[in-house]
């Protein structure tokens, strides 16, 4: 019987590929591969004034470099408004938005307000209208009740009410958030297992309120371990982390840039090169690495 299993890289194209990214990569594409499923290419470029202009053409060339190939896409998320659209209107018949004035200031400064994982939690004073009526609204989800908790394939159990706080589906300014794009794409591409880096998990209870609001199946959903740096920051593409670009400029190969991610990862005993294809016998999702791995740049 074919394989149901898909899941997605989901780049945003906001910078170049850096070795985090890639590690990610590779886990999502070795999962795909030994479960002889498919990955979808979604470009994740809705906030379009952080898009920077021909990463995501680098983003696919440097996937391609270190063997990381994919069956279906590219889908540009600056394509999908209406989709977005149509799923708000959606949750918006259910009831389920409204919009808020409210700026962030504001509610950073409800020193009373319960922190959540992601910052403070919005108390919702705009649920019975707005309070600066005129001004151009945000639209808020209603994250009522205990925010949903879920078994993690890497992380373990994530707790029932720890997210909380209504959030933003769409900003003032018209932007999409990316918690309801990101779940409307992964549901209509049937992605049956979203894995991306750990600094999402928190992000996920939303996301499974969002899917059961739209009356869509839940994905299962796994998060590697980050990769930071020396001093144990995560590399983000703000950073003047080391990206894959520039290690393939040093002569580096793609082999070889495998090699030691694979072996970050548990795949391998020592980091000699290697490329994905010969990986995906001893690959076990449940049995890669959990703590995040230090990357040092080689001469
Ligand atoms: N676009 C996000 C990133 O590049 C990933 C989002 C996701 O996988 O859900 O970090």
């Amino acid at each position: 019987m074919a394989s149901t299993y898909r899941t997605r890289f989901a780049p945003s194209p906001t910078g170049k590929m850096h070795p985090g990214h890639a590690r990610t990569a590779l886990v999502t594409w070795l999962q795909a591969r030994r479960q002889g499923g498919k990955i979808v290419m979604r470009i994740e470029d809705i906030d379009r004034p952080r898009v920077v202009p021909g990463s995501a053409d680098a983003i696919f060339r440097d996937h391609e470099w270190l063997g990381l190939d994919w069956d279906e896409g590219p889908v540009f998320q600056s394509s999908r408004d209406e989709a977005y659209e149509r799923a708000l209107s959606q949750l918006q018949k259910a009831d389920m938005v409204y919009p808020c004035t409210c700026s962030r200031k504001e509610i950073a400064a409800i020193a009373s307000a319960p922190h959540g994982d992601e910052g403070p939690r919005y108390p919702g004073t705009c649920r019975n209208g707005v309070t600066k009526p005129g001004k151009p609204p945000a639209l808020r989800f209603v994250f009522e009740g205990s925010s949903p908790g879920f078994e993690d394939v890497l992380c373990g159990t994530y707790p029932e009410g720890r997210a909380g706080g209504d959030f933003v589906l769409r900003r003032a300014d018209g932007v999409w958030a990316y918690q309801l794009a990101v779940v409307v794409d992964d549901a209509e591409a049937g992605i049956t297992e979203v894995i991306r880096g750990a600094d999402l998990l928190s992000s996920t209870p939303r996301q499974i309120a969002l899917y059961r609001g739209l009356g869509c199946p839940v994905p299962r959903f796994a998060h590697v371990a980050l990769v930071v740096d020396g001093d144990g920051t995560r590399l983000a593409t703000r950073h003047r982390a080391t990206s894959i670009e520039s290690l393939r400029e040093a002569g580096r190969s793609p082999e070889q840039v495998i090699g030691e991610l694979a072996c970050s990862l548990g795949l391998t005993a020592t980091d000699a090169p290697i490329c994905p294809k010969e990986l995906v016998q001893v690959f076990e999702l449940s049995e890669i690495s959990r703590s995040s791995f230090t990357w040092n740049p080689k001469g």
